[in-house]
């Protein structure tokens, strides 16, 4: 469901009849002038910028690479730069938001051919922002200042009145959307707590009268703070439905425009036409972008967000108790709002909106598979535990998913097997049969995945193997998924998180085992064990020798990204204490792996069998084939 009032971002539109009459006067002739001749100059100096060096097209970049004709490249934002072995230098530019990787991927160049000695050295850079802006965005900036600039001295020549500014601001604020919503609480799934604190501001618009009667403070602003697609645009939805009241949606986004002077002139205008609806919700979605600590933002402009913000909070003071006007706003970056908004009378009322748990997960994807076809074989239940961490958006985007592709394989109805899927594309990328591995490759992956599943199978306290697969997705070759049975990993022992650190070695330790070499596949399982076990000893107080203190700062601080400078809070004597207590953990954990797959050997030898046959193996074939059975292979769906 898209809320947004669609702001019309043509301004240029005639409004009226008549053509395009000149606008008045010489200085604005004048104007006009040097816009457009700004305009041509900007469009030069890009294209002359990009131009240098010679052109090329990625399918040739491809093939050059492919051909070993390639030094080194350095992508730069969509820019991609490559030196050749002759020295010389060719640009090539990608349109789409794809990976360097997957387009050259797309394009039938190996992995193998992106890396020295082989391949080209390459760089990865983030985009050129101030280039950027400087090339792509200003032009577009001008133009469309020119345009609305055009529009403005259009309508101002045609009526000559002063008014117009003002309609100018009012015929956007019109794009603010005005339903009746039918949403109830019963559509909001998982998220019982904050229902019931909504429940009170529901009492208050069915009633108003009531709470005035007995003298009560009547609500004025309810923040809801929670990460994106929890459903926070829905709940305020769902107690306008409830409420039966009107609901006016905006996005402070909305507000910041180019115009200055429009988003405070926008406020006033959605003030007041909710006056004239009241009792009725207003619901400013992404308050932050107006909202933000005054006197912090970086670099210009925030003189008309605070405008926007002073004339939200001007509006919210002069609510009295005839207003019956209920603000809702959303954010996820409470951290960085103004504490204006909190204080009383305005945003007192704060209403947390968490990540679902198991359950909630459960209860969401009842509302929304409710009315559609399922068949008999899906467990609801089942798929909220594969998904911890899914929002509530996530989780109709998989039930969606599901519904397309069982559609597209004619099925009358969506099964388990659509939902994996979804499930799977949503986390991991579009799934990539056609990339082509060979048996080889294909069997060095089978033995990396397996150890994964035997080291998880036989750690006591690892989660149960779901499903091992080496069907290659987004840049990974294969993975083992497990099923965490204790729910949300809320809490875990030492023992849990050594465990994780066995498996997640397990899969270089088959590597070792079984071929005496290793691949560079490991390298993200060496990152996850190495981050583990570093948790364990800086931050859980898990290791015996630097005992119960925590080292460093959380590298996550909410306030504003990360402290500057060092973070480094203990000795260097400590720090080399550290690496050694994370080196014996994780070397511990491989050796664990390597026992458990030395003893098992037979077992991951017919796990691989299976795995080359067939590619993905599921639970109860993996557990058979653990019990020393040879699993039938009609159990396989797909
Ligand atoms: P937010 O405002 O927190 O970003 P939205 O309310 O826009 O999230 O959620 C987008 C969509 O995701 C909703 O329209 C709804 O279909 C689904 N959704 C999100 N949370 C829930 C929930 N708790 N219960 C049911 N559906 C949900
Ligand atoms: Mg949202
Ligand atoms: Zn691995």
């Amino acid at each position: 469901m898209n809320n947004n009032p669609n702001p019309n971002n043509n301004p240029n539109q005639p409004n009226g009849s008549g053509g395009p009459a000149a606008p008045g006067g010489s200085r604005g002739l004048l104007l006009l002038a040097v816009l457009i001749v700004g305009v041509i100059l900007l469009f030069f100096i890009s294209s002359q910028f990009n131009a240098s060096g010679q052109e090329i097209t990625l399918p040739d970049l491809a093939e050059a690479i492919r051909a070993g004709e390639v030094e080194s490249i350095t992508v730069q934002g969509d820019d991609i730069t490559a030196v050749l072995n002759d020295q010389t230098e060719v640009q090539a530019r990608k349109e789409s938001v794809a990976s360097f990787y997957d387009t050259m991927s797309l394009l039938g160049v190996e992995e193998a051919q992106l890396q020295p000695p082989t391949g080209p050295e390459i760089t990865i850079q983030g985009p050129n922002t101030l280039g950027f802006v400087f090339l792509n965005i200003l032009p577009f900036v001008f133009m469309i200042a020119l345009f609305g600039w055009l529009a403005f001295a259009m309508m101002r020549s045609m009526r000559g009145s002063q008014d117009q500014a003002m309609n100018f601001g009012r015929s956007r604020a019109k794009m603010v959307n005005i339903d009746k919503p039918m949403v109830t609480f019963e559509d909001v799934a998982g998220v019982e707590e904050s229902k019931t604190e909504l429940e009170e501001i529901v009492e208050f618009l069915k009633d108003p009268e009531k709470f005035i009667r007995l003298g009560a403070r009547v609500p004025k602003g309810v923040l809801m703070i929670g990460p994106p697609g929890t459903g926070k645009n829905l709940l305020a939805r769902a107690v306008a439905g409830e409420a039966g009241v009107p609901f006016m949606n905006i996005s402070g986004s909305d507000f910041v425009e180019m115009f200055v002077g429009v988003g405070a002139s926008r406020v006033r205008d959605l003030f007041e036409k909710a006056r004239q609806v009241a009792p009725c919700i207003i619901f400013i979605d992404e308050i932050d972008a107006v909202g933000r600590m005054r006197g912090t933002g970086l670099g210009g402009g925030h003189d008309e967000r605070e405008q926007t913000l002073n004339q939200i909070l001007v509006e919210m003071d002069g609510f009295d108790n005839e207003t019956n006007i209920i603000v809702i706003a959303a954010t996820n970056r409470s951290d960085i709002l103004d504490p204006a908004l909190m204080r009383p009378g305005r945003f007192d009322r704060k209403v947390y909106v968490d990540r679902p748990d198991v359950a909630g997960r459960e209860k969401i994807l009842e509302v929304h598979t409710r009315g559609k076809p399922l068949r008999v074989d899906v467990d609801l239940q089942t798929l909220a535990k594969l998904t911890p961490g899914f929002s509530g958006a996530d989780l109709e985007n998989l039930v969606n998913e599901g519904a397309i592709l069982a559609a597209r394989r004619n099925l009358a109805g969506i099964g388990m097997s659509e939902f994996q899927e979804a499930m799977e594309k949503m986390a991991m990328g579009p799934e990539r049969r056609s990339r082509v591995i060979t048996p080889a490759e294909k069997q060095v992956l089978a033995y990396h995945e397996a150890g994964h599943a035997l080291a998880a199978y036989f750690s006591e306290n690892a989660d149960p193997v779901h499903k091992i697969t080496i069907v290659p997705r987004g840049r990974a070759g294969g993975y083992m998924m497990s099923l965490p049975e204790s729910m949300d990993n809320a809490l875990n022992t030492r023992s849990q998180l050594f465990d994780k650190i066995v498996v997640a070695m397990g899969g270089r330790a088959a590597e070792e085992v079984v071929f005496n070499q290793i691949t560079t596949g490991a390298s993200n399982d060496l990152e996850r064990a190495t981050g583990l076990a570093r948790a364990m000893v800086t931050r859980l107080g898990m290791s015996d020798r630097l005992g119960l203190r925590v080292f460093g700062e959380d590298e996550n601080t909410p306030f504003l990204g990360r402290s500057l400078g060092s973070s480094r809070d203990y000795s260097e004597e400590s720090a080399r204490q550290i690496d050694h207590e994370i080196s014996q953990i994780i070397d511990a954990a491989y050796e664990r792996a390597k026992t458990i797959l030395l003893d098992n050997r037979d077992k991951m030898d017919a796990l691989v069998d299976l795995l080359m046959e067939i590619e993905t193996v599921a639970r109860p074939e993996f557990e058979a084939v653990m019990a020393g059975q040879r699993p039938s292979l009609e159990l396989q769906p797909g």
